[in-house]
């Protein structure tokens, strides 16, 4: 009853990301409250969480559950929503892929948590204290006004803000863990505050790839010491305690750091949680992101940087693959998966050193004479004009309001209404549906092209199935990405001969061969989502 009214919003892009737990703990946890509480028996509570409802060794799949109990389902990019639909594409048997009915709302961050007191400032005086408190239209042209002299005090600021908090905490860090005076002391002269400043912090997972800077270390070691041209680096991140593989990446970057040619460049700063992300997403220059694409189904951190101006240099996976356009920052990759290649992570590891090398570095360093990189700066204003209202919750928040939350809504009072008066028709539709199914076929076709269009005729038998219950269609899978056509066909005559035939017909644009078009049976009642509710279909051939 309540399902019109649940959305489902998945956040992994990896099967392995979805809770599995075995039978048995279902039925020892949850057998008696299905039971007595809702009068479900086990079995069929089970087969909620199964691909294949009758198989008895399969586990229980939460997020089988949570799409079998909602109204809807989305992603949390527009990237991971294309992933997720592959990835629930088995409960959807004989379904096309891109019906799968998972959509996408990208994720967004809350701007005005995320700015520095200086950027508040500058996007106080361009754009109003109430600017994050409606909609954002006003947001890009009164950015495009701000001059670049401001936009580089900024950022000069800022990084000095960073650079001076990095290194009380870096010198704290080392005498908690019984450094010598030396070092603890030395650890608050690092870095210049003039130098281009790298961040890099996350969880420390492999698909993350937080090693890839240092694929070729003697190369990264030049770029970073390179006199006139420094480079300096922040990483912070935690892995899982119980992730090995995730604490030995930690491990090779404390490695690399303790050499002393190193030192000087790079900080690693432990205990990375939202605080420590707050100085760094406010200070950095330009904030690095290295997942094996598709498996970071959004990524919020690199969001953090635009409203302060920070750039980003991503691999095109989740969110960056949505807002990357080469003139608010830089890209990684072909915008293809590659799995696990160690051949692809070389080839990457190459672009990124070659990125920093040739665009980000040069950009940077070269100053007008006023002193400002005017083409880094024009970047930056691109960046916080364009991408700052599009990834802040405003957006996000609107989005889920209007295409989810609203229709939702009002989606479970009429399902609700008189005791569940609507719920139960549904029901019984579904029962009738699932009863009658086997018993639909098609019988002829007839084609014939006139002039500009194909018009199609089909014999349709229903049965004893009110017609109403379905819908026929007539469909053509989506050329080159776009999407599929679905035409719905108009029933026009009873068959003489069958109580329960009907003729169908459709005319759709010749401009398409005959033989793509293919026509089929779905499930039809007003207010229920098709397939995510109903998940029967019947093709023609
Ligand atoms: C924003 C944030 C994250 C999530 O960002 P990702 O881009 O997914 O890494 C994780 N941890 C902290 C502390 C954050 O502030």
């Amino acid at each position: 009853m309540t399902r019109a009214g649940n959305l489902f919003t998945t956040h992994t892009a990896v099967a392995a990301g979805f809770d599995r737990f075995a039978p048995a703990l279902i039925e020892q946890y949850l057998g008696g409250y299905a039971e007595q509480e809702l009068g479900l028996p086990l079995h069929e509570l089970l087969a909620l969480g199964r691909q294949n409802p009758n198989d008895s060794s399969e586990p229980f799949n939460m997020a089988y559950l949570a799409i079998r109990g909602s109204g809807a389902a989305n992603g949390v990019s527009r990237l991971h929503g294309q992933v997720s639909r592959h990835l629930f594409q088995p409960l959807f048997p004989r379904w096309p892929e891109s019906e799968v009915p998972v959509g996408h709302v990208t994720n967004g961050v809350h701007m005005s948590s995320w700015d520095s007191a200086a950027a508040d400032e500058l996007w106080t005086a361009a754009c109003g204290k109430d600017r994050w408190r409606g909609t954002t239209e006003h947001v890009e042209p009164a950015i495009r006004h701000i001059s670049d002299a401001q936009l580089w005090q900024l950022r000069t600021t800022a990084r000095n803000s960073l650079i001076g908090y990095a290194r009380e905490r870096l010198s704290g860090q080392l005498a908690a863990s019984g450094a010598s005076p030396e070092m603890v002391d030395g650890a608050t002269h690092l870095f210049d505050p003039h130098a281009l400043t790298l961040g890099f912090a996350r969880r420390f997972a492999t698909y993350k790839r937080p090693n890839l800077l240092l694929h070729n270390p003697a190369r990264l070691l030049r770029l970073l010491t390179n006199p006139q041209r420094p480079v300096q680096l922040i990483i912070a991140g935690k892995a899982h305690p119980e992730d090995q593989a995730g604490q030995a990446l930690i491990h090779e970057w404390i490695q690399f750091i303790r050499q002393p040619e190193t030192r000087p460049h790079i900080m690693f700063l432990s205990d990375y949680d939202t605080r420590l992300a707050e100085h760094l997403v406010q200070g950095v220059d330009v904030w690095l992101n290295t997942p094996r694409r598709p498996w970071e189904a959004c990524g919020t951190s690199g969001m953090k940087v635009l409203v302060n101006g920070g750039l980003n240099l991503s691999e095109l996976d989740g969110w960056w693959a949505e807002a990357y356009t080469p003139d608010v920052g830089w890209a990684l990759g072909d915008g293809q998966e590659h799995g696990e290649d160690p051949a692809w992570d070389a080839i990457e590891a190459d672009t990124l050193y070659d990125l920093l090398e040739r665009a980000v570095i040069p950009e940077f360093y070269a100053r007008d004479g006023e002193g400002i990189p005017s083409a880094w700066v024009a970047r930056m204003r691109e960046s916080m004009a364009r991408l700052t209202p599009r990834f802040s919750t405003n957006r996000t928040v609107r989005e889920y309001t209007e295409q989810h939350y609203l229709p939702a809504a009002a989606a479970y009072r009429t399902r609700a209404a008189n005791t569940g008066a609507v719920g139960r028709a549904v029901v019984n539709w579904e029962q009738t549906l699932k009863q009658q199914w086997a018993t639909l076929h098609f019988g002829d076709v007839t084609v014939e092209t006139r002039g500009e269009q194909h018009v199609f005729e089909i014999q349709v038998y229903l049965n004893d199935l009110d017609p109403k219950a379905v819908r026929v269609e007539l469909y053509a899978d989506g050329i080159n990405g776009s999407d599929p056509i679905r035409l719905e066909m108009t029933r026009v005559r009873h068959l003489a001969g069958a109580s329960g035939g009907y003729v169908y017909n459709a005319a759709v644009p010749a401009a398409r061969p005959l033989a793509d078009y293919t026509a089929r049976i779905i499930p039809h009642c007003s207010g229920v989502a098709v397939p995510l509710e109903a998940d029967l279909i019947l093709w023609q051939r």
